[in-house]
């Protein structure tokens, strides 16, 4: 098991941890096989989406919020029931196959972390799983 550590900065953002993620499937060796992406937190998720134009990242945080407002009357006394709703409609796992010991993730393609109660101190495990 790998983990990855993660600063957050903001309330709400997505920030890029293609890279990270990448190094460390290099580092395990494996050649052909799943990479597993896992976000052990109740108010953060990890997604796959567009790394090329970053105004992408932006409308997903200004629309999310929009949806899913901080304020709204919610039961949840910690007050970021906006943060877990979020992280449950986004999900706490991505998983990505490796091929030739790259992720085959898509030309524009790119692994995002996603805070939703930030800025905080995070964890992203990171597990390989062989398959040839
Ligand atoms: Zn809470």
């Amino acid at each position: 098991m790998n983990t990855l550590s993660v600063k957050s900065r903001t309330k709400t953002e997505l920030i890029d941890i293609t890279a990270e993620v990448q190094n460390i499937v290099h580092k395990t060796g494996v050649k052909e096989g799943m990479c597993f992406v896992y976000v052990p937190h109740t108010t953060a998720a990890v997604t796959i989406n567009e790394n090329a134009d970053p105004s992408v990242r932006k409308d997903i945080v200004d629309e999310m919020n929009k949806i899913v407002p901080w304020d709204d009357n919610y039961a949840h006394m910690e007050g970021n029931s906006a943060a877990h709703i979020k992280a449950t409609l986004f999900g706490a796992t991505s998983a990505i196959p490796i091929s030739k010991g790259r992720l085959s993730l898509g030309t524009w393609q790119g692994i995002y972390f996603c805070e939703f109660d930030g800025p905080r101190n995070r964890e992203v495990l990171v597990q390989t799983v062989k398959s040839e």
